[in-house]
């Protein structure tokens, strides 16, 4: 039994059971043996494999973006990247190569990487070694002396916990995890549901599953200030839909495989799908511009990723141009994280009209 398991259990017997949030947190980042905190998750090694560790294209294509952002800012002199979970730092490091041909971007930029996580900051660190990067455990820790922000954030709003609502017949109520007569860990729900689902769910069917997510919308509004206070952007990928909606999208993923939620906490990924609407009305509330939701596939493609594998298959092998031609296939395709992956963007000032999206 790991520690963050005896923990969960320790836990429950002494307060009663916790919520799906609490249980989230506890098993992703909340102690030092949690599931980011003790090890690198990614790649084929690992657990799951993300967009930027499927090809450089993809970092690269956001490089790019974010230069074009930066000139419609007027090309200040002192602004901040951000990247919200950067993971093994790929997509950081395949950005900066890439935007290094637009003059004045690098002089001008601080870079700053939320990672709560110490042991994927050395991974950062190998990643990125002759930049100077600052690193934050969390994005409100970051001071505007920075400037112009423009904020990236590859699949880290999924991992951020998420409270979960079902449908009774006595009404809504919260999931929690308790434990059974055996000591396991068990699904159970607890009284006061009612209030927090939004109305137009609040008839789902008995059973039903809601999703709600404070610390998403929490960190979508102070990105979302600090945009319209300073100018900037956000772009965040991820998979989800645009709620209000029911759906239980909590999963846990091992060595790339779907395992029980409650079978391994903290040696197992857990995340659920990423409600855009709500995210979107958070940074809208704070007075950042909400572009219109775009899908992964009509992003990249838009961003030019055919041409740019085309340009990268002109000094590649046979066996290289296949890869590359895979790695498009799987980053836009529909069937594959083309459409089930989504594109929200916000911008301040309004004016600012971000390559990919269409006008709003
Ligand atoms: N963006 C990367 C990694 C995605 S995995 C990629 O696309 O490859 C999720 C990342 O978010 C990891 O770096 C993890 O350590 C970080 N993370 C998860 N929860 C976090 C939290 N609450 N605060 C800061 N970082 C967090």
């Amino acid at each position: 039994m790991t520690d963050v398991v005896q923990h969960l259990k320790d836990l429950i017997r002494a307060d009663g059971p916790v919520t799906v949030a609490e249980f989230m947190r506890i098993a992703l980042t909340a102690r030092g043996d949690s599931y980011y905190r003790s090890r690198d998750p990614l790649g084929a090694a690992g657990d799951f494999v993300t967009a930027p560790e499927v090809s450089q294209i993809f970092g690269e294509l956001i490089g790019l973006w974010c230069a074009d952002v930066w000139r419609q800012l007027g090309a200040p002199k002192k602004f901040a990247l951000v990247e919200l979970g950067p993971g093994r730092g790929t997509l950081m490091r395949d950005a900066l190569r890439a935007a290094r041909v637009v003059p004045g971007f690098l002089d001008s930029v601080s870079i700053v990487l939320v990672e709560v996580s110490e042991a994927l900051r050395r991974v950062q660190r190998d990643t990125l070694p002759a930049l100077p990067v600052h690193w934050r455990d969390r994005f409100d820790d970051i001071d505007d002396s920075h400037g112009p922000m423009i904020v990236v954030a590859n699949e880290f709003f999924d991992a951020l916990p998420v409270h979960q609502f079902v449908r009774t017949q006595a009404g809504w109520a919260e999931r929690c995890v308790g434990v059974d007569a055996a000591g396991e860990l068990m699904f159970g729900a607890s009284a006061g549901g009612d209030a927090v689902v939004p109305d137009v769910l609040r008839d789902a069917a008995v059973g039903s599953i809601v999703e709600i997510a404070p610390a998403r919308t929490a960190v979508a509004q102070v990105v979302g200030e600090r945009i319209a206070a300073s100018g900037g952007a956000l772009l965040a990928i991820d998979y989800g839909f645009a709620g209000p909606a029911v759906g239980d999208t909590l999963q846990a993923v091992k060595a790339h495989r779907y395992v029980d939620v409650l079978a391994d906490p903290g040696t197992a990924d857990l995340t659920s799908h990423v409600d855009f609407t709500a995210l979107g009305e958070a940074l809208a509330d704070s007075g950042a511009r909400v572009c219109p939701l775009a899908t992964q596939g009509d992003f990249l493609k838009a961003l030019g990723a055919s041409a740019r594998v085309a340009a990268l298959k002109v000094k590649a092998s046979a066996a290289q141009a296949a890869d590359l031609d895979a790695a498009l296939h799987r980053l836009t395709d529909a069937q594959a994280m083309g459409s089930l992956f989504k594109v929200l963007c916000a911008v301040a000032p309004a004016s600012v009209q971000p390559a990919g999206f269409s006008a709003s």
